[in-house]
């Protein structure tokens, strides 16, 4: 059994994955914390102060801690993994050059699993995303994405993750073009990145490839995000145990 601590434990992830912990047999939540303070159990777990993670991870001894919150604490917290040396699996997005530098000097010391994405489908999306780009090297290609109003990053680190697979495969295409405005033609070198915000989305992202009478278009629609927290749970289960290193989801779907 895994013993799971959950930071961001009020937010919008972390509810999902104390649920879906709930649910599991291959793990358990063995504390759980939240920034802001909490009255009522979730899913049946006390929410505890952010204030006594290190505290805690001492008494409790998790093996792997599951972050969903944002990427200054993030890096806190990868800095008191690596500290302990308690794996960490961290879905939280919008991390600048430092925090990312950060999170891998953390990998040095302990087992460090990032995502900016946790379903199966959106691995499964990359991928045919990657094939398409190679099959149709003169497409001009559009990513969208839309999500929740509250989202705080843009574009989403999984809209990031697919711009880095297309210009690993077209290397010829230089720029990023995030919306367009007035008088904006388009290069053939360009990337257009829309990002959508509505309502309670939990996630769409939608890869076009435009060309001479024929477009091909990719699309993910996160129906609910369970998917993330059963990901990431399995990520975890995974992790445990392995030694330090950067370690990547495909890793997890293979099984390797
Ligand atoms: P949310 O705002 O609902 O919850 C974030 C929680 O973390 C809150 O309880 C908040 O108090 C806490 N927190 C601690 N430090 C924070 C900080 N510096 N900034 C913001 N919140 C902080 O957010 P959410 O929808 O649960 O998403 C959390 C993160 O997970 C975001 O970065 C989001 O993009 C990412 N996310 C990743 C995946 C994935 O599959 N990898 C899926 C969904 C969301």
């Amino acid at each position: 059994m895994v013993g799971v601590a959950v930071t961001g434990a009020a937010g919008r992830m972390g509810r999902e994955v104390l649920a879906a912990a709930a649910g599991r047999d291959d793990c358990e939540v063995v504390f759980a914390v939240n920034r802001s303070p909490v009255d009522e159990p979730i899913a049946g777990v006390e929410i505890e102060s952010s204030d006594d993670f290190e505290a805690l991870v001492a008494d409790h001894e998790p093996d792997v801690v599951v972050d969903f919150t944002g990427p200054e604490s993030a890096v806190g917290y990868a800095d008191a993994c690596a500290d302990h040396g308690v794996a960490l699996v961290t879905g939280t997005t919008g991390f600048d050059a430092a925090g990312l530098t950060e999170l891998q000097n953390a990998s040095e010391s302990t087992a460090v699993l990032k995502a900016s994405n946790f379903s199966r489908g959106v691995a499964a999306l990359r991928l045919a995303v990657r094939e398409a780009t190679a099959a149709l090297p003169d497409a001009d290609i559009e990513l969208t994405e839309t999500h929740h109003n509250a989202k705080r990053d843009a574009p989403s680190g999984t809209a990031k993750t697919l711009l880095d697979d297309i210009e690993d495969v077209r290397e010829d295409l230089g720029e990023r073009v995030h919306g367009r405005e007035g008088e904006a033609p388009r290069s053939a070198d360009e990337i257009g990145v829309h990002a959508r915000r509505a309502g309670d989305i939990a996630g769409e992202h939608e890869v076009l490839f435009g060309g001479s009478n024929e477009t091909l278009s990719l699309t993910h629609r996160a129906g609910d995000r369970s998917i993330f927290a059963d990901g990431a749970l399995d990520a975890a289960v995974w992790l445990a145990g392995r030694e330090a290193g950067w370690y990547d989801f495909f890793e997890v779907i293979d099984g390797s």
